[in-house]
């Protein structure tokens, strides 16, 4: 299957799209904002960088996100199709990630723009709450997508936390980046014929089939 990109700004339910993807398809789910919470929970002079530049919401230095990328495409499982979430985020990493393509000889694939109202993500924000384990994904002010039991994840039983950036003020912040950063990638995507426009202010269920159309075209 084709590989899949998805951009979108913060909160737009790419993570939990890419969930639903990954649990039909088997294809790896490859987060650069899961990664590098990751390395922020290292304690040495790089995961202190990382921790302190996420709960910003700004970006981390393109250099750190390249090697990252790299080394985890090279793996056997990105064989078969792969979903890259978070990266590129701006039109120097965009660039970055054509030659590391070119370099491993993949395809970009289907890129999926998620299209939202600020409104919805703001909402979205502050009642996100994630798996310390598994990592998926709830959000405690929609009913169909809260826990059952208060902060315990239904899949593993594991502890849900709220992000460091998932406050409103960190919120306007990533905003803003992805407005001045991000966006312009768009272009850059639409030029290679391999953009595909999704409406995310739509229910969970709705957003993946409108996903699922594209991935099985
Ligand atoms: P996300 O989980 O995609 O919302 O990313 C969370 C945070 O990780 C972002 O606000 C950035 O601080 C950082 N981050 C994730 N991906 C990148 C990237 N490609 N380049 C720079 N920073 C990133």
């Amino acid at each position: 299957m084709k590989n899949i990109m998805f951009i979108a700004p913060p909160a737009a339910g790419k993570g939990t799209q890419a969930e639903l993807v990954v649990e039909k398809y088997g294809i790896p789910h490859i987060s650069t904002g899961d990664i590098l919470r990751e390395i922020s929970k290292e304690d040495n002079e790089i995961g202190q960088y990382v921790a302190e530049t996420l709960a910003s919401g700004k970006l981390v230095k393109d250099e750190i996100t390249y090697k990252l990328i790299e080394d985890r495409l090279k793996k056997d499982d990105c064989k078969n199709g792969f979903i890259i979430d978070g990266f590129p985020r701006n039109l120097k990493q965009a660039y970055e990630y054509d030659k590391i393509l070119k370099k491993l000889d993949y395809e970009v694939g289907n890129v999926i723009l998620i299209n939202i109202d600020k409104e919805t993500l703001e909402k979205r924000i502050v009642g996100r709450r994630i798996c310390e384990d598994c990592h998926a994904i709830y959000n405690i002010n929609y009913k169909n997508s809260s826990p059952k039991v208060d902060s315990i994840c239904d899949n593993c039983g594991g502890k849900l936390y709220q992000r460091t950036d998932d406050n409103l003020e960190s919120f306007n912040t990533r905003y803003q980046m992805y407005l001045d950063k991000t966006e312009p990638i768009i272009d850059h995507y639409r030029k290679q014929n391999v953009l595909k426009e999704v409406d995310g202010n739509d229910t969970i269920e709705n957003i993946f089939k409108k996903i699922d159309n594209i991935i099985k075209n």
